[in-house]
């Protein structure tokens, strides 16, 4: 059975599936994972998700589906992502989410 990526929206085709890690779990609120809802992500919007927000923005404030759909820094990455078929993508992690770390 495809997977459809519940951010970017793409189906991952069955051939994909087949790498383990072309489609992961999020938890919607990072660092409760014994509570958290989880969605399905494709890998590159995995990385991209942890790569402008830190656990805490998501955890405070994009920690439905709908809310990361509609997040402006996540904007052009998706209209970018959406308009390919990337299943793995090279994610450089903002300064403003390292210096958190
Ligand atoms: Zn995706
Ligand atoms: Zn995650």
């Amino acid at each position: 059975m495809p997977t459809t990526c519940a951010l970017c929206r793409r189906i991952i085709p069955d051939e994909a599936s087949a790498d383990p890690q072309a489609v992961q779990e999020h938890h919607l609120r990072p660092e409760e994972r014994a509570t958290s809802p989880t969605v399905l992500l494709c890998r590159p919007c995995h990385k991209q998700v942890h790569a402008v927000f830190t656990n805490e923005e998501l955890r405070a404030d994009y920690d439905t589906i709908e809310l990361l759909q509609g997040a402006a820094r996540l904007e052009e990455y998706l209209s970018w992502i959406r308009g390919t078929e990337k299943l793995d993508i090279q994610v450089t992690t903002s300064n403003r989410v390292r210096d958190r770390r």
